[in-house]
């Protein structure tokens, strides 16, 4: 395993990426993000092995926003099962934008893939629970479970934000209720995905999730068994496949390494025999992704030779 990345290393990266921290703009779709600074960048890596190193302002909290997809995923599938969910939310890529609503009209007319928002918002749909609070709340524990960190809660003002604005994934769910792939109420879903990508880490707690993911689903630290291994594989593929939206292909070729991103410029990695990596970087690509990010995994796949492929 490599493990000369020291704190120095990662330090002098950041000053290397430090320049394009406004090559490109902080998400304002969501109001609550307009705000976030575009200078607070971080970078944590969590080793297999149970060590961590990490650089940056490291403090700062931000919201998982469709990083959250990869955990409710898992989550769905272990409530219940790949045959119930994939019933209703597809494995293919999209090379559309995360928020398009285009595919869903095309037969089967089903989210093509879990990672895009239509397919995200079934899966949290499906997540048990009676009302969104006990859904998000179930959530909030799993990801309490696979940090070991029992302090991460969402961040109302966010998903309140989010909620008041959300009209598109309103009416993807509206279109989805129509042809039975959410039941219940959309105000509800919508209610718990806002407030699912809302939930507030920082880059330590995030490399602990990419860590653990590396390590076919068992927490490095206790050796408990948190997510089934076939689960953490499928979560794992999907980060490769569709984890970048539509720029999942161009990241397959310049990191190589399984990835989520999301709109409040976070990016999860997570890699085999080698760990979990989270970078932040609030200002975003042109396709939401994060810019700084980007660079950064593209430089430590590159120094390391670290590529799946
Ligand atoms: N909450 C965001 C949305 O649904 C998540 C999108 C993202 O991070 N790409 O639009």
């Amino acid at each position: 395993m490599i493990k000369d990345i020291t704190e120095s290393v990662l330090e002098e990266w950041l000053d290397n990426v430090r320049p394009y921290a406004y090559d490109g703009q902080v998400a304002n779709y969501i109001p609550a993000l307009s705000r976030s600074n575009p200078e607070d960048l971080a970078v944590a890596i969590h080793y297999l092995d149970g060590d961590a190193v990490e650089a940056g302002e490291t403090e700062v909290r931000f919201t998982l926003q469709s990083i959250s997809k990869v955990i409710s995923l898992a989550l769905a599938l272990m409530d219940n099962g790949e045959s119930y969910v994939f019933d209703r939310v597809g494995m293919e890529p999209t090379g559309d934008p995360f928020h398009s609503i285009y595919r869903l009209e095309q037969v089967p007319s089903k989210p093509l893939n879990p990672m895009i928002n239509a397919g995200a918002l079934a899966v949290t749909n499906m997540i048990h629970g009676d009302t969104p609070d006990e859904k998000v709340g179930r959530l909030l524990s799993f990801i309490h479970d696979l940090t070991d960190d029992h302090s991460i809660g969402y961040n109302e003002e966010v998903a309140t934000s989010e909620f008041e604005s959300a009209f598109l994934n309103r009416s993807l769910l509206f279109y989805m209720k129509q042809h039975q792939i959410v039941t219940g109420s959309v105000e509800e879903t919508l209610d718990a995905y806002t407030k699912q990508c809302a939930i507030e880490v920082n880059v330590c707690q995030l490399a602990r999730i990419g860590a653990l993911l590396a390590n076919g689903g068992k927490d490095i630290h206790s050796g408990r068994r948190i997510i089934p291994k076939h689960l953490a594989r499928i979560c794992k593929t999907f980060m490769v496949t569709c984890g970048m939206y539509d720029a999942s292909g161009s990241f397959a070729i310049k990191v190589g390494i399984p990835a989520k991103s999301g709109v409040s410029g976070s990016v999860l990695a997570s890699l085999n025999e080698f760990g979990g990596i989270a970078v932040y970087g609030p200002s975003l690509d042109e396709k939401g992704n994060s810019v700084v990010g980007l660079r950064l995994l593209e430089i430590l796949s590159n120094r390391y030779d670290l590529s799946i492929f």
